[in-house]
C-alpha cells in the first residue's frame, strides 16, 4: 500500500479512564449543563454523553509552553469557532495559566501529535496537565495543516466529535488496509486503539450530525487506499457551513 497520500495529522481522541473517572466526568457535564444528560443505553458504556459546556460560557485558556506569539496565533485561528458559538475564549496564560478550563501545551508530546479531551472531560484532569495538546501547530499557526488542527482539536474542547464516527457516517473502509496502516509507524495502534480511534461509531447523544459532512473540520483524512477504492476525504482546513451551523445549534446565543 502506498502511503504516499496519507496526511500526517493523526488526532488521538482523550477520554478519561476507569469506570470511576467516567462516572465522574459524567456527574461534571450534568453540572456545567441539564442537557448533557441527554444520554442512551450506549452512553452508559461510557464514552458518550454529551460534553458540552453551558452557552455562553467564558473559558479560560492557559498556555503551558511555547511563545506569546504563537498562543496569539492559536487563538486568532481557535477565535472562528466563536463567531459561531456563544463561547468566549480568554487568555489568562499571564495570570494563572494552571487554573485554566483549556490548558494547552505544544511540546510536551512527540511533535506531530495532536489530541484534546472532549469539552467538559477538561475540566476532570489535574491543574497544570494539558487538556489538549497542539503538536501540529508547534512550529507556528499561519499553515493550513495547522489552522486546520487547531480548530479541529478546539472543536473536540467544544465538546464535538469526529465526523467520521458520526453515527450517519457509513465509510466503507477497508479494515485490512487500515489495520495495517495504523497498526505501523508513526502510531503503533492495537487493533483495539484502531477501532476506538477510527472505525467506532458513536450513539446519535453524543454526535452532532444528521448526515455526514465531508468537508467537517472535524473528519480525518481519509485516502482511498484505507476504503474500498473509491471513497475518501480530504483534509480540510477550515470550518464547514455545517460545523458552524452546528455550533450556532448547541450554543446558542440568547
Ligand atoms: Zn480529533
Amino acid at each position: 500500500m502506498s502511503t504516499a497520500s496519507i496526511h500526517p495529522f493523526v488526532c488521538i481522541d482523550r477520554f478519561p479512564v476507569g469506570v470511576a473517572a467516567r462516572q465522574r466526568a459524567h456527574e461534571l457535564a450534568r453540572r456545567e449543563r441539564a442537557d448533557n444528560d441527554r444520554t442512551d443505553q450506549l452512553a452508559r458504556l461510557a464514552l458518550d454523553g454529551q460534553r458540552f459546556w453551558q452557552s455562553g460560557r467564558v473559558l479560560r485558556v492557559g498556555f503551558l509552553d511555547g511563545s506569546r506569539a504563537l498562543h496569539r496565533a492559536v487563538l486568532n485561528v481557535a477565535g472562528e469557532w466563536t463567531l459561531h458559538a456563544n463561547l468566549t475564549f480568554v487568555d489568562v496564560t499571564e495570570d494563572a495559566p494552571s487554573s485554566a478550563e483549556l490548558r494547552i501545551a505544544f511540546a510536551k508530546h512527540p511533535p506531530s501529535v495532536s489530541w484534546s479531551y472532549f469539552g467538559t472531560d477538561a475540566l476532570l484532569i489535574a491543574s497544570g496537565e494539558p487538556t489538549m495538546h497542539l503538536g501540529a501547530a508547534a512550529a507556528g499557526a499561519s499553515t493550513p495543516e495547522a489552522c486546520g488542527a487547531i480548530l479541529h482539536e478546539f472543536g473536540h474542547a467544544l465538546g464535538f466529535v469526529h465526523e467520521h464516527q458520526s453515527p450517519a457516517s457509513a465509510i466503507p473502509w477497508n479494515r485490512a488496509a487500515l489495520i495495517s496502516f495504523y497498526s505501523g509507524p508513526p502510531n503503533y495502534w492495537s487493533e483495539e486503539q484502531i477501532e476506538h480511534n477510527v472505525i467506532r461509531r458513536y450513539s446519535a447523544a453524543a454526535s452532532q450530525y444528521t448526515s455526514f459532512d465531508p468537508l467537517s473540520i472535524m473528519l480525518y483524512p481519509i485516502p482511498k487506499e484505507l476504503t474500498d477504492g473509491v471513497f475518501e476525504a480530504r483534509l480540510n482546513y477550515s470550518l464547514s457551513a455545517t460545523d458552524c451551523a452546528f455550533a450556532a445549534q448547541v450554543y446558542p446565543r440568547r
